[in-house]
């Protein structure tokens, strides 16, 4: 595991970094949110970054972050806590307990998974829709072209509040056409939130218009393979 000096030392470069984009887009750096991105990583390699300040923190599975973040949150209860990774319905109960933003709505039976577990819970984290910016079959996220019908049947027949979206732009893409695609999208539904950019491509998120950025190997180091 990486040693905790090298996760503050790398925390601090990357929070540079992002002012140093901001600066460059003439935005705010205020205007950008850090998302640290600690899948893989044991509570004890996430512990230094808390203590240097960092409070908002990204997870991809639901049991994963069920095992690390309730005690992590009770030494730091203003810790925020988003889901990244895809989320299956049968865990939407999970997800709406644990989560503070979930990332990933992404199709019709998740929006009513979700509709029912917010409804019965009272608790109402934000929700963004990922986009399939590249339309790759892999990948989870809506199309491009029926983000407008889902975004109306998630208000209208869920009754769902969506704030903002999300991409991961394919790995081999030139990133800021994505990007660009994913800003345009939101505008023409006046969503504020625009979750984009990782440890290779966040500057470029940023000019484009990033209000959350989702940095993990850049702050934590190399991941090791699961399992
Ligand atoms: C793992 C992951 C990240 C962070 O990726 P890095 O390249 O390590 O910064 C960001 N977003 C999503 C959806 C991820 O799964």
């Amino acid at each position: 595991m990486i040693d905790p000096q090298t996760v503050v030392a790398n925390l601090a470069e990357v929070r540079d970094e992002i002012a140093r984009a901001a600066h460059d887009g003439e935005r705010d750096p205020a205007g950008v949110a850090l998302i640290a991105v600690s899948k893989t990583i044991p509570a004890e390699g996430i512990q230094p970054a808390l203590a240097a300040g960092q409070r908002l923190f990204g997870e991809n599975y639901v049991q994963e972050a069920k095992s690390k973040w309730p005690a992590l949150r009770e030494a730091y209860p203003d810790a925020e806590l988003h889901l990244i990774g895809p989320l299956q319905s049968n865990k939407a109960r999970e997800a709406v307990e644990l989560f503070d933003v979930i990332h990933t709505l992404d199709r019709t039976s998740l929006a009513a998974a979700l509709a029912k577990e917010i409804q019965r819970s009272g608790r109402h984290p934000t929700l963004l829709v990922q986009v399939n910016t590249g339309e790759e079959p892999q990948k989870g996220g809506v199309a491009p072209g029926a983000v407008d019908a889902f975004l109306a049947e998630c208000r209208e027949t869920h009754g769902l509040t969506v704030s903002g979206l999300m991409c991961i732009p394919p790995a081999e893409d030139p990133p800021s056409a994505h990007f660009g695609l994913l800003a345009a999208i939101a505008r023409r539904h006046a969503l504020s939130v625009l979750s984009m950019g990782m440890s290779a491509d966040y500057p470029a998120a940023i000019q484009m218009g990033a209000t959350h950025v989702r940095v993990g190997s850049a702050i934590f180091g190399a991941r090791q393979p699961k399992g």
